[in-house]
């Protein structure tokens, strides 16, 4: 029985419905907690956690960092972080302005290979939200270049395909050190995309906190691995369904994976911890 989904977007980034309408399918699914983890921003944050107090839903102010080591791009989980922080936000409102650059240069990339995009209809998409690769594989969808968001990630816009441009890189270590400085927690999510799990021990050192442990891309055999690599460092446990909403071309629906009530009371008090070792100093 899934209590917590701690992975979802909405409309601040990729996701397809707006923040208060995630947390009302959140409820529908009968979770009784949830975090809203949009790309590189916290936007949608306070309007979700309105909604949940309206729903009984208890919403814990998230977001997904995106930043990078060596040829990896590594997804950071941030829980508890005050949504309200100028410094986070600072530091979103760049990621933002870098995101846009990106996607401005992909759609140069995709002009030069024959596949043009409307650059206007991608901004439009993204409504002001963290514009990501899905709102460029939705303009080629659009535009009748490819069938299929899969194909548009296979042919173009994967890592390391002819439209893909990664963005100024971060290091993990800065955006861990923001996350604590915003009172929250650091947790790799995803680690077998991108096969990351091999990062874990660096990651550590490097001030980690947590790992997503369960999520809808990952077996149970790789689940188990996770644990024991969780386990090994004592790492926090986390977990989510990655939810976009539906015509997001990523499937998993919200409720579908996360944590169960004993789990999500340890995940919660581990919060609780770091924040009162945070208040010591
Ligand atoms: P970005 O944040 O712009 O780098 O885009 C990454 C996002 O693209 C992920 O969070 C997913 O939502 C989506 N994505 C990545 N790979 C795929 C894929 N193969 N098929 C569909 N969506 C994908
Ligand atoms: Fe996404
Ligand atoms: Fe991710
Ligand atoms: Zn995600």
């Amino acid at each position: 029985m899934i209590f917590a989904d701690l992975h979802s977007h909405s409309t601040a980034s990729d996701g397809v419905d707006p923040p208060a309408r995630v947390v009302e399918r959140a409820a529908a699914v009968g979770l009784k907690a949830m975090s809203l983890t949009d790309h590189d921003s916290v936007a949608g944050v306070e309007e979700a956690i309105q909604a949940g107090r309206r729903l009984g839903v208890e919403v814990i102010p998230g977001a997904e960092m995106t930043c990078n080591h060596e040829k990896y791009e590594i997804h950071m989980l941030a829980y508890g972080v005050d949504h309200r922080s100028a410094e986070f936000q600072l530091f979103c409102e760049q990621a933002q302005r870098d995101r846009i650059g990106r996607a401005e240069e992909m759609s140069r990339r995709l002009a030069e290979l024959g596949v043009p995009v409307d650059m206007k209809a991608v901004m439009a998409s993204a409504d002001g939200g963290s514009v990501g690769r899905p709102h460029v594989a939705r303009a080629l969808l659009d535009a009748g270049h490819v069938a299929t968001f899969e194909e548009a990630f296979d042919k173009y816009l994967g890592n390391g395909k002819p439209a893909y441009f990664a963005r100024p890189s971060v290091p993990p270590a800065e955006v861990i050190a923001l996350i604590h400085r915003a009172g929250g927690i650091a947790v790799l999510a995803h680690p077998i995309i991108g096969d990351q799990l091999c990062l874990l021990p660096m990651l550590k050192k490097a001030g980690l906190d947590g790992v997503e442990v369960w999520h809808s891309h990952h077996t149970a055999e790789e689940t188990e691995r996770i644990l024991v690599e969780a386990l090994n460092l004592g790492l926090v446990k986390t977990g989510g369904s990655d939810c976009h909403g539906a015509l997001s071309g990523r499937e998993a629906s919200l409720g579908t994976v996360g944590l169960d009530e004993p789990r999500y009371r340890k995940f919660r008090a581990s919060l609780e911890r770091w924040r009162d070792t945070l208040a010591e100093t």
